[in-house]
């Protein structure tokens, strides 16, 4: 088990490669960990006020950085000055309940607000719940290994950070490690890097980490695609883990067979139980409002979580971003609950700053970019696959996205009559809703039009 001073210098060590020689000597270096309060927060002593008021103001930011590298993401930390340790020590518990750094870090790992609790089941998404659960109860032995996979924003991290909360809960003693796919793959490609003598000591400690675990979360595997070196690394930590019985959970926003790897991956990834989760349908929609709102405190009239809720969306991250902004809007006016009115206010205003941003000639340029095709092409008659898909995908954008007339739309594409858009549009929604590859792709498009406006 890792005491909290040997993580500490961890802290200090990442901390040189931030801060100049003197501020670390003067003020970082002089930083000492008391406890782990509550399981969630690091409790720093500081021989000063100024020491403390220094680094406050000008190292917060990578002192909060190199914390949770070390600690885990939900840590947070606290620094006493000198009369306020005093304060501290004096109220609180004996040395000997001080917390376990090691747990700790385990726990640290995911979002507390990520549970099985907090997560709503509907039809959409009953069996992988069911699937997350016997994982959690049971790990290594069940369905080895899960893999779940649903367009975004539909719960997959959420499902898998609540496995994680169960299992630091009910089984402490294992070692249980989340990573995200892109991050697996930066620390794998660091390694490699690394010369002058030391770069078989950084892949063998990477190796370590990784095979020397009971529990491997990897999180948006589809990012390795492509990543052939990082493939051939994740194989082989995959095979280590999986003769040795330990469970490896997986999540993607596309089944197996569109990732874009190798069959002999493909074949791992089939060992076990693959499940997929589809769109809340209405009444599950309404639940997760409902209980986001008790999550987060906030206070809404029902007639205002059925007006978000029966809005078609088809990620419950932005749905909930909607949600967030009706209340917040309620509270910029002075109001304690929000109604009707405020969220009628707080869409008009974005359908308002949409239309000023967006405009049908954007969403086609962007549309065109990530297809390799032209504006000729797309607004033009051919009827070739790979021109009259993204077609379709533009109509049903500028249809989603912006307020005009499908008559508007179709002389846009060439002269096109507005049944002709009216079929386009709904093949491409009916399409979202069946297929996690088309779903992917709006996703990724309506962010990439999003970020140029
Ligand atoms: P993904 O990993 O699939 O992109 P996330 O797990 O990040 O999606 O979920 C996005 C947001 O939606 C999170 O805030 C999550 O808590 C919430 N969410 C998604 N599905 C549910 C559900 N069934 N019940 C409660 N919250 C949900
Ligand atoms: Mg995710």
């Amino acid at each position: 088990m890792q005491e909290l001073e040997e993580m500490w210098q961890k802290v200090l060590t990442k901390m040189q490669n931030f801060v100049s020689a003197i501020t670390f000597d003067l003020w970082i270096a002089k930083l000492e960990p008391i406890e782990i309060k509550d399981d969630e927060t690091l409790i720093l002593w500081a021989p000063s006020t100024l020491a403390k008021n220094q680094i406050l103001k000008n190292n917060i930011n990578q002192l909060t950085e190199c914390i949770h590298e070390v600690f885990g993401e939900y840590i947070h930390f606290e620094i006493l000055d000198k009369d306020e340790k005093e304060k501290y020590l004096a109220s609180t518990k004996p040395a000997e309940e001080l917390a376990k750094p090691a747990i700790i870090a385990d726990r640290a790992q995911f979002n507390p607000k990520y549970t099985f609790n907090n997560f709503v089941v509907g039809k959409s998404n009953q069996f992988c719940y069911a699937a997350a659960h016997a994982v959690a109860e049971n790990p290594g032995t069940k369905f080895n290994p899960l893999f779940i996979y649903s367009g975004v924003g539909l719960g997959k991290t959420h499902l898998m950070h609540a496995i994680g909360n169960y299992l630091t809960e009910f089984s402490p003693n294992l070692n249980i490690k989340f990573v995200t796919c892109e991050k697996f793959m930066n620390e794998y490609i660091e390694s490699l890097g690394v010369t002058e003598g030391g770069k078989e000591k950084a892949v063998f400690e990477f190796r370590e980490k990784y095979r020397n675990v009971d529990v491997l979360m990897i999180d948006d595997i589809q990012f390795i695609a492509n990543k052939n070196a990082t493939k051939e690394e994740f194989f082989h930590t995959f095979n280590d883990l999986y003769q040795n019985n330990k469970q490896i959970i997986i999540t993607s926003d596309r089944s197996p067979s569109e990732i874009d790897v190798e069959d002999r991956l493909k074949t791992r990834f089939s060992c076990g139980l693959i499940q997929d989760m589809q769109i809340p349908d209405f009444e599950t929609r309404m639940a997760i409002l409902k209980k986001k709102a008790q999550i987060e405190r906030f206070y809404l009239d029902d007639e205002v979580l059925n007006f978000i809720a029966e809005k078609p969306f088809t990620n419950i991250r932005e749905m909930e971003g909607a949600l967030s902004k009706v209340f917040f809007f309620a509270t910029l006016m002075g109001k304690k609950t929000a109604n009707m009115d405020d969220a009628r206010e707080a869409f008009k205003e974005d359908i308002i700053e949409k239309q000023e941003r967006i405009t049908p000639e954007n969403i086609i340029n962007i549309v065109c970019e990530y297809f390799g095709i032209t504006q000729n092409e797309i607004t033009g008659k051919k009827k070739s696959k790979e021109i009259v898909e993204p077609r379709m995908i533009a109509i049903y954008l500028i249809d989603d996205l912006l307020d005009i007339p499908l008559v508007t739309i179709g002389k846009i594409f060439g002269g096109r009559d507005h049944t002709t858009i009216m079929h386009s549009r709904d093949k491409i929604g009916d399409q979202i809703k069946k297929d996690n590859k088309m779903s992917a792709i709006i996703n990724d498009l309506k962010s990439k039009i999003g970020k140029n406006n």
